[in-house]
């Protein structure tokens, strides 16, 4: 077994602002995990608020864990290991995905086979940042052109407040009338709760299917006062991480969004998928700023999930690594062994 760590840059095409602040590119680390003669690829996005806020910290916490012996047990067997120690998830993930993909390939089978899922199929929506008016309007003709993009998911939550977030909202419906495209909302809880009313009505008036965490992460207790007479689904995503807090918010949501970087990879996602199915809600996966590899790894599930948001890769320019295409509106990694995504050669020259 011969395990490797490359550390790449990810630029992105449009910079992304969502209510907590703006990104213009990343550097994540990602996975080869070799053994048999065949390659297992892994990726790992560090996150302020994920425990590991470097591409040296995610590197260092993946180090301290392999050093603590990886041979002879099972991905699941890790997983609670890498819990127990605290490894963070937005590092962990790395590891997680390259089993998973060489399992796969050893088994020679699609990912998504090996975990029983049918093939992907529900479009997954594209991301527009924050962003004034007149950005907007010259953004969505750029994403759109050329593009089978069947829905866009609205970043909202401005840190100007409710009216701006009424003025760019305003200008995307104006922009993405010519196109047959579904609308949907994040908020990533730059709300109050009477803000959050205020607007989940005003957006239902204009036709959107739903709302994502229109509280901040850890307001889960006001969740009751804006299910009750909701107009719009709600689900959470920075308010879920892990499966076991599902049943605290259960209640008061319509389903959940999992992110393999929040919840540290494919194994805790099937388990979040699980747990919320048995309390009767839907799902959601999506991303943070991730390359194909993280992405296919992702798409591996989304034949069992409701809602799909895997879309960052599209914004690289460009992506260190090839295998998670949009086939009409579908992010529809190829049908071959493994996750079906690699880290492009001249990323890792000289390896
Ligand atoms: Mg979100």
């Amino acid at each position: 077994m011969k395990i490797s760590f490359h550390k790449v840059e990810l630029k992105k095409r449009f910079p992304l602002a969502i209510s907590r602040g703006i990104r213009y590119h990343s550097e994540n680390i990602f996975v080869r995990f070799e053994k048999d003669g065949l390659i297992g690829w892994g990726e790992a996005a560090p996150g302020d608020t994920e425990g590991a806020s470097t591409p040296e910290a995610v590197q260092q916490a993946l180090e301290e864990f392999v050093a603590t012996g990886i041979e002879g047990y099972s991905i699941q067997a890790l997983y609670d290991r890498a819990r127990e120690m605290k490894t963070p998830p937005c590092a962990y993930v790395g590891l997680d995905i390259a089993l998973w993909d060489w399992t796969a390939k050893k088994a020679q089978m699609p990912l998504y086979q090996l975990l029983g899922f049918p093939k992907a199929h529900t479009p997954t929506s594209v991301t527009i940042g924050i962003n004034p008016p007149e950005v907007v309007k010259e953004r969505i003709p750029l994403i759109m052109e050329g593009s089978s993009i069947k829905s866009l998911k609205i970043k909202l939550g401005a840190p100007d407040g409710i009216e701006a977030d009424k003025a760019m909202f305003e200008q995307v419906l104006e922009s993405a009338k010519n196109y047959a495209v579904k609308i949907r909302v994040d908020a990533n809880g730059g709300w109050d709760v009477s803000q959050a009313k205020h607007m989940m009505q005003w957006l239902a008036d204009r036709g959107v299917d739903y709302i994502e965490q229109p509280l901040k992460e850890g307001e889960e207790a006001h969740l009751k006062e804006l299910y009750d007479q909701r107009p719009l689904p709600i689900y959470v995503d920075e308010s879920c991480r892990f499966c076991e807090n599902i049943p605290h918010f259960a209640a008061h949501v319509d389903g959940v969004n999992m992110k393999l970087m929040k919840c540290g990879g494919i194994t805790e996602a099937l388990r979040i998928i699980a747990t919320a199915r048995a309390h009767g809600l839907k799902t959601m996966i999506g991303c943070m700023s991730e390359s194909s590899v993280a992405i296919a790894a992702a798409a591996a599930l989304t034949g069992g999930i409701d809602h799909i948001d895997l879309d960052s890769h599209y914004n690289l320019a460009p992506d260190p690594s090839n295998g998670a295409p949009m086939v009409d509106g579908v992010t529809l990694p190829p049908d071959v062994p493994g996750h079906g995504a690699e880290l492009k050669q001249e990323f890792y020259a000289g390896y």
